[in-house]
């Protein structure tokens, strides 16, 4: 059986979702009653695969708010992430995916020093970041939006907006490796880190937002923001790519404007119906077929039987495992999501 552990984007979104959901009593509380309140099994799930075999899974909503680490109560979030896996494991899931910030979580907490969860010794082996298939799935929209919206790659300046973190620095790895490309720049705060990135990629130019965004024909966003960012579409070349792969989004404002091509970054449609619940709460276009592809991730390796944390630890993906789940991923009836 497999997993997903997931959040909401706000206490705003969390409000609306209680509502929706008919807990009206829920609905009216503050962000403490979502500190208090554990993690809960809210949606079981069945998938098939194009190639005829079917999985069962189960949803683990964790009740982490992104205004838990805004509001600085780190030892909440913690506690939540713990008692989501602790959970997860309990009920016997073989491979579950940590989505959105959870897997943040445990790495900037370094909760891997933290495994005992009451009676509970967390099996690592049983969960995976799903960073993978997500940095897969984004290059592979680059590759496609490039194609649809008419911009011709190796003449491209793409940016990579988070690009020292986990998926970014993936995307960085596969475009310099597998992509003809004009020039890569590199965004983050921390500058340290994109140099070290830069000497690793031997390619590319670390630089601020302000300076990329003009420049830029595509802009990959992967930073992991608690809450989005508004952005100017003057500023913005036309025409112009953007990739938002944050969750909650990089960008605050819908963006809507001639030659400028937003595309719902790091997610999947799959080719056949998936029964379940969760993707209508978080507002897909098409709830059945389309979801995060960290989610996917955990789908995959259950469906191979590869029950161990295939995407682990920080800026550890290689193209190699990207293209490893990449196959896996066509095969069972996944495709990047073209807006
Ligand atoms: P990491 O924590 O590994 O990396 C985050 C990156 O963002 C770092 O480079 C960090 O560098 C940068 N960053 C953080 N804040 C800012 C900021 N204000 N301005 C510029 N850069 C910033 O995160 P992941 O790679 O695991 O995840 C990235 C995003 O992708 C998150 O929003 C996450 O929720 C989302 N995600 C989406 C999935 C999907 O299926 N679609 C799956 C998993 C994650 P620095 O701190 O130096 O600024």
């Amino acid at each position: 059986m497999f997993g997903l552990i997931g959040h909401l984007t706000s206490l705003d979104h969390a409000k609306a979702v209680a509502r929706r959901l008919g807990f009206d009593e829920y609905a009216d509380q503050g962000l403490e009653f979502w500190c208090s309140a554990p993690p809960q099994i809210v949606d079981e799930i069945t998938v098939k695969s194009l190639t005829g075999s079917e999985i069962k899974g189960l949803y683990v909503e964790s009740c982490f708010l992104p205004e838990m680490l805004a509001g600085n109560r780190f030892k909440t979030a913690i506690r939540k992430i713990l008692n989501a896996m602790a959970h997860a494991q309990k009920h016997g899931i073989d491979i579950t995916a940590l989505g959105g910030f959870s897997s943040i979580i445990f790495e900037n907490f370094n909760l891997a020093q933290l495994l005992q969860v009451r009676n509970i010794q967390l099996d690592i082996q049983r969960f995976t970041t799903g960073n993978t298939h997500t940095a897969y799935i984004i290059v592979r929209q680059i590759e496609e939006a490039s194609r649809k919206f008419g911009i011709d790659l190796a003449k491209a300046v793409i940016t990579v907006c988070g690009a020292s973190g986990d998926i970014g620095s993936a995307v960085c790895r596969w475009l310099t490796a597998n992509t003809d490309f004009r020039e890569l720049l590199l965004v983050a705060r921390n500058q340290e880190k994109l140099h070290n990135l830069r000497s690793q990629l031997g390619r590319g130019k670390v630089t601020d937002l302000a300076h990329a965004l003009p420049l830029s024909d595509i802009i990959v966003w992967v930073a992991s923001m608690a809450k989005g960012m508004a952005i100017n579409v003057n500023q913005l070349k036309r025409p112009c790519i953007l990739i938002d792969g944050g969750y909650p989004k990089n960008m605050e404002n819908t963006i809507s404007a001639d030659g400028i091509y937003v595309i719902n970054g790091g997610i999947v449609e799959h080719s056949l119906d998936i029964d379940w619940k969760i993707m209508d709460i978080v507002n897909m276009a098409a709830p059945a077929r389309h979801l995060f592809a960290c989610f996917a991730e955990s789908m995959l390796l259950e469906f191979e039987g590869w029950h161990t944390n295939f995407s682990w630890g920080r800026n550890q993906i290689t193209v190699d495992k990207m293209q490893q789940i990449g196959t896996v991923s066509i095969k069972h009836g996944f495709r990047p999501l073209i807006g």
